[in-house]
């Protein structure tokens, strides 16, 4: 059965490139009927972030993305926090050792940094000198038994090459010297990130590793060891960078939003991210744009998968959310919004269910006209809130006319839908068509002011459904606000 793994370290939020792995991963799990692995590389102790974990979880759940085994999850191949098991990890590099595949080093520090300068200096290549490749076994013994600080290195052949394989890429050869005698367990009894993840992939029966272009350099080493072990390498297949929306350089931070999470805040719905993502690497068989993750996982293949640099269009991303927004349901899209009001203050939490009502309500007057969740509070702000900031005068007044008839018109709007109690779409239009033909206006110079007064904006949905959206109450109110 196919088992893959998605492994991302929590030394920050979860990226938009991880995520596309984790998505290519999830993809070839579903379609195989494979199992999915969530494993937590958390080695690297200097650069863990606190809540880094708790956010990868999140944002794959919120992408859709739910995983077989890992934490939460359990599993049979556990544990699968990295920190949890390095006793595995001293098992497999001591075996190394005394197969003679590699060795005990006990460079210093201060050893290692005049290495690196003189090398520096005579301008050859950086890399270990093998200074404790052939250490007498006595002369390791006696260390070990001092309690010397050793890491254990891999003993790379001096001669020869490796042959590696991507499977998009094909065949690659790497010269072994070109490699060092890598650390494969560290100091404090840790594991390099080249033995935990051999290591761990092997005994988690891990079947095709997806992971990103800057681990090829990671390739010759993991091949190597698997030989080493005489284990067999798994599928492996690296995805191409993305390159900025500009097309110049890799998509860094300084390009805006690279985290799942600060796409998910900013109001991109996870189902946009996710049509987004699965083109930014494969390619389908048709010409079809949108895909709903069972409809990705129908079409889902490995050998589609591209290797050229992608770019990361904003603006592609935004045409899909904009899409996906217009797909959901008055009830969905309102729900989605919740978090969004909630925040800026103009709806309670937990928020009852009139109130929810009424939102729902509201959807259709603005689902047209919003490409981000977080344009919501400013497109039903007006709705919700008990009063409006009067209205700027310019907008208010416009080009139509002066002040005073602005004000005398808005006073007999007012007067008029003071009478009514049908405050239907079709009743409204019905009343002040014809207050505009008594008063011998055109349309739009009655209807430009009402929609200023009574909403502070000029562009918003039709005169007549927001009307009766907002209600008799609020409507006189603020026609009132407008001309005094
Ligand atoms: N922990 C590595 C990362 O953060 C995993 C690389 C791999 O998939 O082998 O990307």
């Amino acid at each position: 059965a196919v088992r893959v793994r998605f492994a991302p370290s929590p030394t920050g939020y979860l990226h938009i490139g991880g995520a596309r792995t984790a998505l290519y991963d999830w993809l070839l799990a579903r379609k195989t009927g494979g199992q999915f692995i969530l494993r937590i590389e958390d080695t690297d102790r200097n650069r863990l972030v606190a809540d880094a974990v708790q956010d990868i979880k999140e944002s794959l759940r919120w992408l859709g993305l739910d995983w077989d085994e890992g934490p939460d999850a359990g599993g049979d191949a556990g544990p699968y926090f990295q920190s949890e098991r390095l006793a595995i990890y001293q098992k497999y590099a001591t075996q190394l050792v005394q197969a003679g595949k590699a060795y005990y080093c006990f460079c210093t520090p201060e050893r290692l940094e005049e290495m690196r300068k003189k090398q520096e200096e005579a301008g050859q290549p950086s890399g270990y000198d093998r200074h404790c490749r052939e250490l007498p076994a006595e002369e390791v013994e006696r260390k070990l038994a001092a309690g010397d600080k050793y890491v254990i290195r891999f003993k790379v052949p001096l001669t020869g090459q490796t042959k590696v394989r991507d499977e998009l890429r094909g065949e690659m050869v790497f010269d072994h010297q070109t490699l060092d005698d890598f650390v494969i367990l560290k100091s404090d009894g840790f594991p390099t990130y080249h033995l935990a993840s051999v290591v761990d992939d092997h005994l988690m029966g891990i079947t095709h590793v997806i992971r990103g272009e800057e681990w090829i350099v990671s390739l010759p080493r993991h091949f190597l060891l698997y030989a080493a072990f005489g284990w067999n390498p798994p599928v492996f297949i690296h995805l191409p960078i993305f390159l900025a929306p500009d097309g110049k350089g890799k998509l860094s931070k300084r390009h805006g939003a690279t985290g799942v999470r600060e796409f998910r805040e900013k109001g991109y719905l996870p189902e946009a991210l996710v049509n987004f993502l699965l083109l930014l690497g494969w390619h389908p068989p048709t010409d079809q744009e949108l895909f709903t993750l069972d409809q990705a996982v129908e079409a889902f293949s490995v050998d589609r998968l591209n290797t050229s640099p992608v770019n990361f269009s904003l603006d592609k991303l935004d045409w899909y959310n904009g899409i996906y927004i217009r797909k959901l349901s008055h009830e969905e899209l309102a729900k989605r919004a919740l978090p969004f009001l909630q925040k800026d203050g103009l709806l309670p939490d937990p928020c009852p269910p009139e109130q929810f009502a009424y939102l729902v309500r509201l959807m259709p007057l603005v689902q047209e006209r919003i490409k981000l969740l977080s344009e919501i509070s400013n497109a039903v702000g007006y709705f919700l809130r008990e009063e409006i900031d009067p209205p700027a005068p310019e907008l208010l007044v416009g080009k139509k006319g002066t002040a005073g008839e602005i004000a005398d018109i808005l006073g007999k709007v007012g007067a008029v839908l003071n009478q009514i109690d049908d405050f239907s779409e079709e009743n409204l239009e019905r009343v002040l068509r014809a207050l505009a033909e008594e008063l011998q206006l055109k349309p739009g110079q009655i209807f430009m002011p009402v929609r200023v007064a009574v909403t502070g904006q000029t562009a918003t949905p039709g005169l007549f459904e927001l009307l009766a959206a907002l209600g008799k109450k609020k409507v006189l109110q603020r026609l009132w606000q407008a001309v005094t």
